[in-house]
Parts: C-alpha cells; sequence; structure tokens
C-alpha cells in the first residue's frame, strides 16, 4: 500500500520533539495565543523571508481575512484563476466582490498572465494568484499588469510553503498572502491551521485584529471581527516542524527528479517546472488518457492517486449565478480530465516510486 500523503511516517520520524511540544502546551495550560503562536509567527514570517506573519485557523481563513482588510465594495472584481481551490474564489466573495476567471497556462497549470487583461474591467480592484502544486505563478508579467492598471495582488500560496521565483520567496510579491496548515500541506498542522504573510507593517495589525474580534485589547473592539485564531498547540507542533521544512522540499524534489527520469523513459511528460522557479512539489501531477480509469486501476494495486481539481471553480455549483458553460476556459477544463496527481511525500522511497511508475507504466494504454 502506497498512501498519497504519509503522515505517520512523518510523526516517527519526530516522535519525541512533538510529544514533547504537545506535553509543554497542556502543561503551561495556555491554549489560545500565548508565547508559542507568537514565536511561531516571528519563525514563519523569517521562514517567508517577509516581515509579519499573522497565524490564524486555516489557509481559508487567511484569504477571507485578507480580502475583508482590502478596500473593496459590494460588485468590484477580483481575478481569481479558475484552476485553483475554490477557497481562492470564496474569500472575494464572501465580502461580496466579483471573482472574474482567468484561464491557466497548459504546462504549469497557474493562472496564465497572457490571459488576465482581456479579464480587466473598471471594476477591477485585485489580481488573486494562487501558487499551484509547489511552484510559483509567473509573477513578472502579473506583478507589471496589476502595477500599470493600478491593481493590488494577492497570493495564495497554500500549496507552496518554501518555494521561490527567481530567488524570492512566493507570498512576498503582493499585498499579502494566504498559507494553510491543513495537515497534508508541505507543512502541517494536527488539524486546521494557517497565516497570512505581509510587509505592510498597518496591514498586518488589521489583520491581527480582524482574526481576533476586531478588538484592539481586550473587550474593546476597534471593528467587526471574528475568531479566527491558531491554536496554540498546533502553533507549538508547526513550531517543531517548520525545522525540517526547507530539507522535506529538497526531498520533495529529490522525489520529483526521480519520477520524472523515471516516466519520461516510460513514455510520459513530467511536470513542467518554469525558467526561475523552485518548485516544492506539493503535488505531483502528470496528464494520462483515460484518467478515471488509471486511477481506479493504481488503487486496485495499493497506490492512492488524486486529482487536484476534478471540476474547475467556473463550474461548480456555487458560481452557477456566473452562468459560465464547458468551454469557457478550455485549457484547464482539459487538465481536469487528464491530470493525474501521484503519491508524492518526502519520505517516498524510491522503491515506492519504482512501484508506482511500474504500475503507471502496466496500464494498458
Ligand atoms: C489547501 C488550500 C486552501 C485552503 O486551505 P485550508 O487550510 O484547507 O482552509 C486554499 N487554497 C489552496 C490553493 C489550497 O491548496
Amino acid at each position: 500500500m502506497i498512501p498519497f500523503v504519509d503522515l505517520k511516517a512523518q510523526y516517527r520520524a519526530l516522535k519525541p520533539e512533538l510529544d514533547a511540544a504537545i506535553a509543554r502546551v497542556i502543561e503551561n495550560a495556555v491554549f489560545i495565543g500565548g508565547e508559542e503562536v507568537t514565536a511561531f509567527e516571528a519563525e514563519f514570517a523569517q521562514f517567508s523571508e517577509a516581515s509579519h506573519a499573522i497565524a490564524v485557523s486555516s489557509g481559508t481563513a487567511a484569504l477571507e481575512l485578507i480580502f475583508r482588510a482590502l478596500p473593496l465594495t459590494a460588485g468590484d472584481e477580483v481575478i481569481v484563476p479558475a484552476n485553483s481551490y475554490i477557497a481562492t474564489a470564496f474569500a472575494p466573495s464572501l465580502v461580496g466582490a466579483v471573482p472574474v476567471f482567468v484561464d491557466c497556462d497548459p504546462l504549469t497549470y497557474n493562472i496564465d498572465p497572457a490571459k488576465i487583461e482581456a479579464a480587466i474591467t473598471s471594476r477591477t480592484k485585485v489580481i488573486a494568484v494562487t501558487h499551484l502544486y509547489g511552484q510559483s505563478a509567473d509573477m513578472d508579467p502579473i506583478m507589471e499588469i496589476a502595477e500599470r492598471r493600478g491593481l493590488l495582488v494577492v497570493e495564495d500560496a497554500c500549496q507552496s510553503h518554501g518555494a521561490r521565483y527567481h530567488g524570492k520567496r512566493v507570498g512576498s510579491f503582493g499585498i499579502a498572502s494566504a498559507f494553510s496548515f491543513y495537515p497534508g500541506k508541505n507543512l502541517g498542522a494536527y488539524g486546521d491551521g494557517g497565516a497570512i504573510i505581509t510587509n505592510d507593517a498597518d496591514l498586518a495589525a488589521r489583520l491581527k485584529r480582524l482574526r481576533e474580534y476586531g478588538q484592539t485589547e481586550k473587550y474593546v473592539h476597534l471593528e467587526k471581527g471574528t475568531n479566527a485564531r491558531l491554536d496554540t498547540l498546533q502553533a507549538a507542533i508547526l513550531r517543531v516542524k517548520l525545522v525540517h521544512l526547507e530539507n522535506w522540499n529538497q526531498a520533495r524534489t529529490h522525489n520529483a527528479a526521480l519520477y520524472s527520469s523515471k516516466l519520461s523513459v516510460a513514455g510520459f511528460t513530467p511536470p513542467s517546472i518554469a525558467p526561475g522557479n523552485d518548485h516544492v512539489f506539493h503535488i505531483f501531477a502528470i496528464e494520462v488518457d483515460r484518467r478515471d480509469d488509471m486511477l481506479a486501476y493504481l488503487k486496485e494495486r495499493g497506490i492512492q492517486g488524486n486529482i487536484h481539481y476534478p471540476v474547475p471553480i467556473h463550474l461548480q455549483g456555487a458560481y452557477r449565478e456566473q452562468g459560465h458553460v464547458e468551454g469557457d476556459f478550455p485549457v484547464c477544463e482539459k487538465a481536469a480530465k487528464r491530470i493525474l496527481a501521484l503519491p508524492m511525500f518526502p519520505e517516498l522511497t524510491e522503491m515506492q516510486i519504482d512501484e508506482v511508475v511500474a504500475a503507471v507504466t502496466a496500464f494498458p494504454r
């Protein structure tokens, strides 16, 4: 059996440290906020090469808080990649803004910068980009468009902790960026978790308020906020894991290179790494014919594959009011039918990779 992600292997390797961190929190009996959270924020900001990190309750909460903090009014438009997790679109929707979808690049699956300008109108305020699968979107042309058209950029970096674009960490291009610590992400908590990073001190202070009932101090509420804090327990766990993230990302990159060379020999096209990108391979995905049959075939052989994502956002029931139909964003629609993510985690062995490649190759094409 080869799981899609093996969180047990990671726990076995770090058990003493993780158990001690969990016990420390319980013994201190500080479960909300406290030193663990502020220390994690400082450490994650440093890792991300950003000035501020705000720990929150999930990647979705991170996106929602960012959009609540931006100067948007109902009916404003936000450019959103059609090929992303749906939370990227929900966050602008939550504040009454309208996500305007843009198709993806056929090689990286990230938003296609060449298709952004045609989607911009006089109501557009923000370009939201997702760094999908562990690889940065093509930020140079995106930042150029944003600057020329006077738009803000928000990054959904929920799949790309530690990735770089031309040497620069993802998450540090736009006004603010969202990270998820969902357990299976490159940096995962033992439950839900997330963070926002930004280089804007005022925005950071505002986001900290919004995350905690809009308060400046206990029972003083400057504005309407919510409860979207990261648990202290999760912060303590994430602090232990963050130290290993760079090594884990290297192991993922190594595994991806092994997969790629073996799959190429077998006649498959490996994932594209765009020039100047340090890809951290949250997801290792290839395109195959008869994808659903291949997925079932792998499952019968104890190999767990996955599809990111089977239905593009513009075709989801949640956005039926936009009236999109099949054919509107052909590149991501085609990818949705062909993409297959193979098991990928740092502890994956070459023997396991060989087993996966053998099964993929044995599938009658
Ligand atoms: C995981 C993910 C999210 C949501 O994060 P949660 O922590 O699960 O709320 C948002 N966007 C992308 C691209 C993701 O991969």
